[in-house]
C-alpha cells in the first residue's frame, strides 16, 4: 500500500510557523489523511500579497515613537535586535514566532528544523559572534552520501579527484574518471581572479565535455543549498562549492539552524523580549522628514509607530514593496533577484531508520533532493536504534511552481508522492515505522545563486538610504546562509545607532 493512503500517518502543513506549540494546526478527524489536513494553516502571506498588489493604502499617524524599528524576526531581525539591546528599539515580526527560515519544532521531545541545516564557522569573525552567543554548535561527522541507480556512496562527493568515492559508483569506469577529470580540470579556473566573470556565466556551461551524471548531481545538490539547477546558478557559486564545501567543517545542533535561531531568543533578558511584536505584519516603511514611520497590521488594525531610523531584515522582494522611496535602479537591482519556493517535510518515525551520513542525496528522486537525520549530530551512526528519528526532507521547487505552494490540496498532494517516493521507492522497509509528516511550506524563501546576484545584483539592492537600512540573507555572500545574514545584520543596526 502506497505511504500516502495509510490513513494511520497523521499528515499536517503549516507555513513558516503558526500558532500552535508544534508549528502545526491539529489534524482534524475526518475520513481520509487528505482530507483532515486540507483545512490546516499557513504561512501569514496575505499583507504581502496585498502590499505586492497595491491595495494597503491606509497609513495611520504614529501612534507612538522609538529610536530604531527593526523589521522581520529571521536570524538577521533577532541579530540586529540583540545589538540594539539597551536602547529604544522595536522588533516587528509577521509570524507568531521569530527564527524566520532557521526555526525549529519538535516531536516527541525531538527537535527538527523547518528550514536552515547547518553552517560553517571558519571565519574569525563569525566564530567570535557564535562564542559570545555561547552557541558553537559541533562539528558534523562524516560528508554527504549520494544515491546512484540503487546504489548509496557513503561520503561520496570530495573535492579531492582521488577520493575513493568515486570508484563505487555502479557505472563504467569512464564515469568515475570524468567525475575526477572534472574536478581536476574545474580547479584550474581562478576564483578570485575571476570572480565578476565567473559570477555572470552559467554553472551549466562548465559541465560541456563531461558525463551529464556530473551535471545531474549539481542539479540536485544547488536547489537544496542555493536554490537553483546548474542553468540558474552562478558559476562561481557552483565551483565555490566543487572545490570548498567539502571539506570544510561543517556545524549544526540537533534540530538544525532552527535551535541556533530558539536559543539565542531563549536567551535574551526578558526586559528586552517585550520589545519583540509578533503577528505584526509590516506594510509600510515611508520617509518622514528626518524620521521613518513604520506601518503594521496587528489584531487587524493598522498603526504606525514613527522611528529615527528603521533596519529591514526582511527579503528584497518584499522590501522594494515596504518602501516608498527607493531610487530606479535599487528598486530594478532588487525585481531582478530571484527567489525559490520551497517544501521542508519532517518525517517521523518510531525507530530510527537512517544512520549513513547527515546529508543524502536522492538522485533521481522526483518529488525531492535530500534528507538530513535531525539527530545525527547527536548519535551520527550509533546510538540506541530502537530510539524514534525524524528525517528532514528538503524539496526546493521551480518558480514556476510558486502559484501551486498556495493551494493546500496541491502540497499535500506533493507531500504524499514525496512519501511515496521515500518510504516506497527508496526504503520500502521505512513505511512500517512511520508515524506522522508534518509538511512546511514557504513561497519565497531560498534566494537564487543565479548568474549576476551575487557581483552585480546586490551591491546595488542593498544600499543604505538613511535612515533606513537593509538587512537579510540575501543582502551579501554567494549563497544565502545564517552567519552571512547575522553579520550583516549587526553591521547595519550599528549604522542606525550611529545615525540616531
Ligand atoms: C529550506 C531552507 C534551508 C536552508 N538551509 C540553510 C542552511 O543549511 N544553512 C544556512 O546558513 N542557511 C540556510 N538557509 C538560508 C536561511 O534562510 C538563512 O540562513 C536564514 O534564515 C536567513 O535569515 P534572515 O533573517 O536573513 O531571513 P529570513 O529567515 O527570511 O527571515 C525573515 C523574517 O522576516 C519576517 N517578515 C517577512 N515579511 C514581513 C513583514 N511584512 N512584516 C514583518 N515581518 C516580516 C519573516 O516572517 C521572517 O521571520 C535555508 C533556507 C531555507 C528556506
Amino acid at each position: 500500500m502506497e505511504i500516502s493512503r495509510r490513513s494511520f500517518v497523521k499528515w499536517m502543513i503549516a507555513g513558516a510557523a503558526s500558532a500552535s506549540p508544534f508549528g502545526c494546526a491539529p489534524a482534524g478527524k475526518g475520513a481520509s489523511p487528505r482530507s483532515r489536513a486540507a483545512a490546516l494553516s499557513s504561512e501569514a502571506n496575505q499583507v504581502c500579497h496585498d502590499l505586492r498588489d497595491g491595495l494597503m493604502k491606509a497609513f495611520p499617524p504614529p501612534s507612538r515613537a522609538v529610536d530604531v524599528v527593526v523589521v522581520g524576526g529571521g536570524p538577521s531581525g533577532l541579530a540586529a535586535a540583540e545589538r540594539c539591546f539597551g536602547s529604544d528599539f522595536l522588533l516587528l515580526e509577521k509570524e507568531p514566532n521569530v527564527g524566520g527560515n532557521a526555526w525549529s519544532e519538535s516531536w516527541n521531545g525531538l527537535d527538527y528544523c523547518t528550514g536552515s541545516a547547518w553552517l560553517s564557522l571558519d571565519n574569525d569573525e563569525v566564530w567570535a559572534l557564535f562564542k559570545r552567543w555561547n552557541l558553537v554548535p559541533p562539528v558534523i561527522q562524516g560528508n554527504d552520501s549520494a544515491h546512484f541507480d540503487g546504489k548509496w556512496i557513503k561520503d561520496f562527493w570530495n573535492s579531492d579527484p582521488d577520493y575513493p568515492s568515486y570508484a563505487q559508483l555502479p557505472y563504467p569506469k569512464s564515469v568515475s574518471d570524468d567525475f575526477r577529470r572534472f574536478i581536476r580540470e574545474t580547479a584550474k579556473f581562478d576564483r578570485v581572479k575571476d570572480a565578476d566573470k565567473l559570477d555572470g556565466m552559467a554553472f551549466s556551461e562548465v559541465f560541456a565535455g563531461y558525463d551529464p551524471r556530473i551535471r545531474q548531481y549539481w542539479d540536485y545538490f544547488g536547489p537544496s543549498n542555493w536554490g537553483a539547477r546548474t542553468q540558474d546558478t552562478s558559476a562561481l557559486v557552483g565551483l565555490t562549492a566543487v572545490h570548498e564545501w567539502v571539506p570544510c567543517e561543517r556545524r549544526t545542533f540537533e534540530g538544525g539552524l532552527g535551535t541556533v535561531s530558539r536559543r539565542l531568543f531563549d536567551g535574551f533578558p526578558e526586559s528586552q523580549k517585550k520589545r519583540f511584536i509578533t503577528e505584526a505584519a509590516v506594510f509600510g516603511v515611508r520617509r518622514d522628514g528626518k524620521r521613518v514611520n513604520v506601518s503594521f497590521l496587528k489584531d487587524g488594525r493598522p498603526e504606525t509607530v514613527s522611528a529615527k531610523a528603521a533596519i529591514l531584515c526582511v527579503p528584497k522582494y518584499l522590501a522594494r514593496f515596504l518602501l516608498s522611496d527607493l531610487p530606479a535602479d535599487q528598486g530594478a537591482a532588487m525585481a531582478k533577484m530571484r527567489y525559490a519556493p520551497y517544501l521542508v517535510y519532517n518525517f517521523c518515525f518510531d525507530r530510527v531508520v537512517w544512520n549513513l551520513n547527515f546529508d543524502n542525496w536522492a538522485i533521481g528522486a522526483r518529488h525531492f533532493t535530500d534528507f538530513v537525520p535531525a539527530d545525527w549530530i547527536t548519535h551520527a551512526d550509533g546510538g540506541d536504534l530502537s530510539r524514534k528519528q525524524i528525517i528532514t526532507v528538503y524539496a526546493p521547487k521551480t518558480e514556476a511552481a510558486r502559484a501551486d505552494l498556495l493551494d493546500d490540496e496541491e502540497v499535500l498532494e506533493e507531500a504524499h508522492a514525496a512519501g511515496d517516493e521515500l518510504c516506497g521507492r527508496f526504503f520500502p522497509s521505512w513505511a512500517d515505522h512511520l508515524a506522522e509528516v508534518r509538511v512546511y511550506r514557504r513561497g519565497h524563501a531560498m534566494p537564487m545563486s543565479s548568474p549576476g546576484s551575487f557581483t552585480r545584483l546586490q551591491p546595488v539592492a542593498r544600499r543604505d538610504n538613511p535612515p533606513i537600512y537593509l538587512a537579510h540573507s540575501d543582502n551579501s555572500g554567494a549563497v544565502s546562509d545564517m552567519y552571512e545574514a547575522a553579520l550583516g545584520a549587526i553591521k547595519a543596526a550599528e549604522k542606525a545607532l550611529t545615525h540616531v
